[in-house]
């Protein structure tokens, strides 16, 4: 079936924007890649059959700039725009302003977007779909007496949301009355500041729970998943290391979770691909939703090695007005996938950014490895932007097999010219209960405040 899509701008940079750009080149559909001055020289730049610079490095005047954006695809004649993720991959109003330009939106439409992306909302959605969500507030709190309040049904400790966060910010814990009534106002103010809207939410901290997220995709009609990551090993609530599927579900478990999200998306008549991320307490095998995500994530690969179908050129064909023909029962597990983030951050000193210059580079290769990155020998690391580098994606046919992969893939990895969170993980792949798959999203930091994981520095790396 011919695309509506003719040509496609690309609206992101870094790895997605070249992942982005395989996937549109595999679909025969021409690209552009809009770049800041920062990143004329980039991958996505040189990938791409056309590129746009479309203002300065500072995001807030590039990426993050709808007329900018809006006036390149114009330029180049592009008629779709897909945002990848961060940036303005979740703002309804860019979605409204692509399609009042006539150009298709790669993703579900501004509605949609609206009422998932206000975390607050999505909640109730959830809820009224009849899928259940983290015991907390009805909707967003106001006053601090309101809080108070609910908090007493609630219970302590519990966390204080920003409706508008995302990306691991805008959340605060708070274990009393005391330190509810002095955080309240702070979560509120600090949530207008970072994310244009002071809307908060109460909701029941749950201590030692699993990070699960459901994939889902749906063309407006129809919509299937494709099972579930675990996302448990985090760092200031940020992903590190991503498995699917879960090793914590048993299948019983596991298709509760998923159809659960296939029935919130069917409700939502959602189109494109998206996630619905849960809280999974293992003790009581229980789950509960905690958010949407209305785009592609940083992690889905390793569902499209679990499953082999290719999420990227699936939002394409489906914008482009292809139906989705994927039924559920022929999506089908195959295996276990995992995930490193490989940041430009120094794990030696509390992962602090370290930009600099690729010095010498070399990747693994082999069966069942996958790299998406956008680095070259010789590329300077912009500062201007987030410092994820590549994904090193393993897969296998069970979880030691991929762990095998994933230690020989690491050790075959050279990057040199600035510190990386590559340490980390080779130090992670060695840990007792990340390899017996037993941890929660509190792991990661109480491994590195014990300083179990990344021991003295090996001599070389130094
Ligand atoms: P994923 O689950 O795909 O890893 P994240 O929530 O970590 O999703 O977001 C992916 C990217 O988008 C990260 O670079 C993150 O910093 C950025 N991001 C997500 N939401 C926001 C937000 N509300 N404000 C700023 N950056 C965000
Ligand atoms: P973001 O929009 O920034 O991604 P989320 O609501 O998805 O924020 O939460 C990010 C992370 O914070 C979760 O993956 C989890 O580790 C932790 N978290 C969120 N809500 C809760 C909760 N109610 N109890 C315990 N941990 C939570
Ligand atoms: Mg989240």
């Amino acid at each position: 079936m011919t695309s509506a899509i003719t040509k496609l701008l690309v609206a992101n940079r870094g790895e997605i924007a070249v992942r982005i750009i395989r996937a549109a080149k595999s679909l025969g559909i021409p690209t552009v890649a809009a770049c800041s001055e920062a990143d004329a020289g980039s991958m996505a730049a040189q990938l791409a059959d056309e590129f746009c610079i479309i203002g300065p490095a500072r995001a807030d005047q590039s990426y993050l700039n709808a007329d900018a954006l809006l006036e390149a695809a114009k330029q180049t004649k592009a008629n779709a725009v897909h945002p990848g993720y961060g940036f303005l991959s979740e703002s309804a109003a860019f979605a409204d302003a692509v399609v009042a330009a006539g150009m298709i939106w790669v993703g579900p439409n501004a509605e949609t977007i609206r009422r998932m992306g206000d975390k607050a909302q999505a909640r109730s959605t959830a809820k009224a779909a009849g899928v259940p969500v983290v015991p907390g507030s009805e909707g967003e709190l106001e006053s601090l007496e309101d809080a108070l309040k609910c908090a007493e049904a609630v219970s302590y400790p519990l966390l204080i949301k920003a409706s508008a966060g995302g990306g691991g910010r805008g959340i605060r814990i708070a274990h009393d009355r005391d330190e509810l009534s002095r955080e309240f106002p702070l979560a509120q103010r600090e949530a207008l500041a970072a994310f244009g809207s002071g809307a908060v939410y109460l909701e029941r901290f749950i201590g030692q729970a699993r990070h699960v997220e459901v994939q889902v995709l749906g063309d407006g009609q129809h919509a299937v998943h494709l099972f579930e990551r675990e996302c448990s090993l985090q760092r200031r609530r940020q992903k590190v290391f991503e498995e699917a599927p879960s090793p914590a579900l048993s299948n019983e478990q596991r298709l509760r979770l998923c159809d659960s999200a296939v029935r919130l998306v069917q409700a939502l008549g959602y189109c494109g691909a998206g996630t619905l991320e849960y809280l999974f307490d293992a003790q009581s095998g229980e789950f509960f939703f905690i958010e949407m995500n209305t785009r592609i994530q940083v992690e889905h690969p390793i569902s499209e090695m679990v499953t082999g179908i290719d999420l990227v050129q699936w939002m394409l064909r489906i914008a482009g007005g292809e139906p989705l023909t994927l039924r559920q029962s022929d999506i089908c597990l195959n295996g276990v996938a995992l995930e490193m983030r490989i940041n430009a951050e120094d794990p030696e000193r509390n992962f602090f950014p370290c930009p600099g210059v690729v010095e010498s580079l070399s990747w693994p290769e082999g069966e069942g490895v996958r790299i998406e990155s956008h680095i070259f020998q010789g590329y300077r690391v912009p500062p201007y932007y987030d410092s994820l580098l590549a994904k090193i994606i393993v897969h296998g046919a069970g979880r030691e097999q991929a762990f095998a992969r994933a230690r020989e893939a690491l050790a075959a990895t050279e990057l040199t010219g600035m510190a990386t969170t590559l340490t980390l993980h080779r130090s992670l792949l060695e840990e007792t209960c990340i390899c017996a798959g037993d941890f929660d999203t509190g792991t990661l930091e109480r491994l590195l405040a014990e300083r179990s994981v990344l021991p003295a520095p090996v001599a070389a790396e130094v």
